[in-house]
């Protein structure tokens, strides 16, 4: 056999097993930020990526805990006297945070442990507060007075962050940059059911997610995506059913400091940065129907799956012909322009 033969086959073969490794699928699953985490990568590397993005998502949640009392978040939220220095990966999400509350015209509103500790979602020890406890509580969520100088943060003495609407979702882009750093250019991340998504599967297509059905069991549907992040949030997560027999949500409204009772019971944000779908999603299902499509048609930069109470299920039209809805749900879709 001549030289040139035997080194095409040497060839050959090594692309042959770079392949195969290359298209095995190596999946990690975790508990971490309070729910169930599961990283799936292609790659050579893709065990260790995996392990790395698992590392950094439980040293991220040691830093913005609110409730764990050695985070960086914890000691703010604790402070009497300001500024008050935290870890830069805090401090940017800090500022991140506050971006988001801005372009959603305070919908999104980090500041609102205090008022969601009132109603006992801290401590699963819920209650329906009184109007007079309520509007003392709110008095200490308005985000508009944190400050972020060269000496750390400022705010009033009382006031106190809640990095849950957006905080996976930041844990996801970084995770991500991380498992890049081991060549993954194939992966997805499922952090406690918010999505984030590295290139196309190994083959070119597009990767399948299911959007949950917040009416009941199963999906209504499946959105195909590559190469962003698909961030939802819902009033089925975490709620509980008070004296009064009504439905109390995780997802509090700024304004009146009582559970989000807007239009929507779902709201999908999809764009390629995870800590701004995950801020979108929570702004959006307080925001109700009407004024997320107006964000939306301001912003233009990422698109949506909204789902009404009235079982009908919005799309922006970038995305329209990637979502298939399931005819057997009993929802119907609208194309949104
Ligand atoms: P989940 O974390 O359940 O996936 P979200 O991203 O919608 O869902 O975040 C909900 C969490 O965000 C709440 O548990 C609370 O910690 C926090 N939160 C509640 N209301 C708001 C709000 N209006 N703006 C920002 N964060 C909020
Ligand atoms: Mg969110």
């Amino acid at each position: 056999m001549s030289k040139s033969k035997l080194f095409i086959m040497g060839l050959s073969l090594i692309l042959l097993i770079s392949c195969s490794k290359n298209n095995k699928i190596e999946q990690t699953y975790f508990e971490s930020m309070n729910t169930f985490m599961k990283v799936q990568a292609y790659g050579e590397h893709a065990k260790e990526a995996n392990e790395a993005a698992q590392k950094y998502i439980g040293d991220l949640e040691r830093i913005i805990s609110a409730t764990k009392a050695e985070s960086d978040i914890y000691k703010l939220n604790h402070s009497e006297n300001f500024p008050v220095q935290v870890n830069a990966q805090a401090l940017s999400l800090i500022k991140l945070a506050l971006n988001m509350s801005e372009i959603s015209d305070g919908a999104f509103n980090p500041c609102l442990y205090p008022v969601s500790s009132l109603w006992g979602f801290t401590k699963k020890q819920y209650r329906i507060p009184s109007d007079e406890e309520i509007a003392e509580k709110l008095a200490l969520c308005d985000w508009k007075k944190v400050q972020i100088t060269n000496d750390g943060v400022i705010m009033e003495p009382g006031m106190q962050f809640d990095l849950g609407g957006i905080g996976k979702g930041f844990a996801g882009d970084e995770a991500a940059k991380k498992m890049k750093e081991f060549g993954v250019r194939s992966a997805l991340l499922d952090l406690g059911g918010n999505i984030q998504i590295i290139g196309t599967k190994p083959d070119g297509s597009d990767w399948t997610i299911g959007i949950r059905n917040p009416f009941g069991d199963g999906t209504i549907g499946i959105l195909k995506a590559s190469n962003v992040a698909v961030i939802t949030s819902a009033g089925y997560e975490r709620y509980f059913v008070g004296e009064d027999g009504k439905k109390y949500i995780h997802i509090f409204d700024g304004t009146t400091g009582r559970p989000s009772e807007s239009d929507l019971v779902s709201t999908t944000a999809i764009a390629p940065s995870g800590t701004y779908c995950d801020g979108l999603s929570t702004a959006l299902y307080v925001l109700g129907l009407e004024r997320s499509i107006e964000l939306w048609r301001k912003q233009k930069n990422f698109d949506f799956i909204l789902i009404t109470k009235d079982k009908e299920v919005y799309v922006t039209k970038r995305i329209a012909s990637k979502f298939s809805l399931d005819a057997t749900q009993g929802l119907t879709s609208k194309i949104v322009k």
